[in-house]
């Protein structure tokens, strides 16, 4: 599908017409008390922030960059890993409607499951302004201050200074458990016998490839271990990992290895920049020169960042495990289903381990994965939820992580509603309003 034939933007209000921005300052100077702040805006937060705004609650969403998505915007990641369990769907709700938003902008390839990453951050933005959250881009977040085991407020900072906020719940956006660690819960990292994290990948889109031309994927993968052999190429993944995009012409690579490297360290994560950028010249320099289908092709963008897969996971009141997920285990709490392997990129070198689910079944990822332990009014709500290394390994991906923010978001708008706090929440209510809200449970 060419997108490019169908872009048409449903919306054609100038930015300072939109009603978003009538009498509508965020204000944090001004100690505004929202019910939830959502720190983060990727995958995960940006679902949290829709879920609970649409469920009449006053929601802040804090995001460090100018646009919403995380690691599938900026860190350029596609496409959709697979959200059925055999032929049946098995996760719906505001996942299915980015889905069906980048459909109508010729965002999206069902048969691919690939998307546009710049309608992708379009289409955000609208959502998030048509649920009525406050937005704040270009903002980080810096710490969280404690009052007993709750957190009382959080500062930020922007290129207008430094900013204290309020609210009665707070969800983690962060990927990485910003919030969380900060507010003193628990967390492990890595996998048990070294703490080795899974490796990062610089992801790019090649443009210019005569796709009709390419080789088979064994022809190239055959090609590139004799390439490493020959010591033509450096990268410590076994094989070359791509993917069709929306665009012909254009060609998804995300085969970049770096190892041994911790995203939350910026010396490791500057390491990583340089490695991965330096891996991507390198591979693609080979491909011009081995394939005549790359002769003319050229890098037309590579991740704002590199892509993380796996930092801190924050323990909660339960511990998904491998067995959960290759026994398929269902719970009286269960928020969101998944029917992804076990996807270990090995953390120290070459191969990948993969473990599914039994064909054509289910897990499902208990909400008492989101309640971090020692900290009362705190949701999680994206990767890092409470797994261990083996389970997040399958609990990551985009679909996921987005019925993830959603169930974060409905459990925080009913703590609003009934004044309690995460861990009172009782999970069927929790189940009724997320299939209220289109999930599929
Ligand atoms: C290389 C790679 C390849 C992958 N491939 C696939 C794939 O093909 N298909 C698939 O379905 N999944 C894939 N995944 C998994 C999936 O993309 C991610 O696990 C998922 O998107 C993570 O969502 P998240 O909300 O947890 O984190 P993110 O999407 O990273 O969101 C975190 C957000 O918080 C913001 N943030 C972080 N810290 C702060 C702070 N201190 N202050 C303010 N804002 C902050 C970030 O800018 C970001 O927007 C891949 C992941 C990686 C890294």
């Amino acid at each position: 599908m060419d997108a490019t034939a169908r872009h048409s933007s449903p919306d054609n209000t100038l930015y300072a017409d939109h009603p978003y921005f009538q009498n509508r300052v965020v204000n944090l100077n001004a100690s505004k008390k929202y019910d939830v702040i959502v720190v983060g805006g990727g995958t995960g937060g940006f679902s949290a922030a829709v879920s609970a705004a649409r469920l009449g609650v006053k929601v802040l969403l804090v995001e460090r960059y100018g646009f919403l998505g995380g690691t599938i915007t900026a860190g350029l990641v596609n496409p959709f890993m697979s959200f059925y369990a055999g032929k049946k769907q098995i996760i719906g709700g505001i996942f299915q409607e980015v889905i069906d938003r980048l459909e109508g902008m010729g965002g999206y390839d069902a048969k691919t499951r690939a998307f546009d990453p710049e309608i992708m951050k379009y289409i955000l933005d609208r959502i998030v302004l048509e649920a009525g959250v406050d937005l704040l881009l270009h903002t980080v977040f810096v710490k969280a201050s404690k009052r007993g085991s709750r957190v009382e407020g959080i500062v930020l900072h922007n290129k207008s200074g430094f900013h204290s906020v309020s609210a009665d719940i707070i969800i983690d956006g962060t990927g990485d458990g910003d919030v969380a660690v900060s507010a003193g819960a628990p967390y492990e990292k890595g996998r048990p016998k070294d703490g080795l994290m899974q490796p990062m990948t610089l992801n790019f889109d090649l443009a210019g490839v005569r796709q009709d031309e390419m080789p088979p994927k064994r022809e190239i993968n055959r090609a590139y271990r004799e390439a490493k052999d020959r010591g033509i190429i450096a990268c410590p993944r076994e094989d070359v990992l791509w993917f069709h995009t929306v665009h012909r012409g254009i060609i998804h690579f995300n085969t970049t290895r770096i190892i041994r490297v911790d995203g939350t360290e910026a010396e490791d994560l500057t390491k990583a920049e340089i490695e991965g950028r330096r891996q991507m010249f390198e591979i693609v320099d080979w491909l011009k020169k081995t394939f005549p289908a790359f002769r003319d092709a050229y890098i037309v963008r590579s991740g704002v960042q590199v892509g993380v897969r796996e930092t801190r996971r924050i323990i909660g009141e339960y511990i998904m495990t491998a067995e959960d997920i290759v026994q398929a285990h269902k719970f009286p709490d269960g928020i969101c289903r998944g029917s992804y392997p076990i996807d270990i990129h090995n953390p120290a070198g070459e191969g990948t381990i993969m473990m599914p689910p039994p064909p054509g079944d289910y897990y499902e990822i208990p909400y008492r994965c989101l309640i971090p332990l020692r900290v009362e009014n705190l949701l999680i709500g994206c990767r890092c939820i409470s797994a261990t290394h083996e389970a997040h390994a399958a609990i990551r991906i985009i679909p996921i992580i987005m019925g993830v923010g959603q169930a974060a978001g409905a459990a925080a708008a009913l703590c609003i509603r009934h004044k309690t706090s995460p861990r009172e929440i009782d999970p069927s209510l929790l189940r009724e309003t997320l299939r209220s809200q289109g999930a599929i449970l």
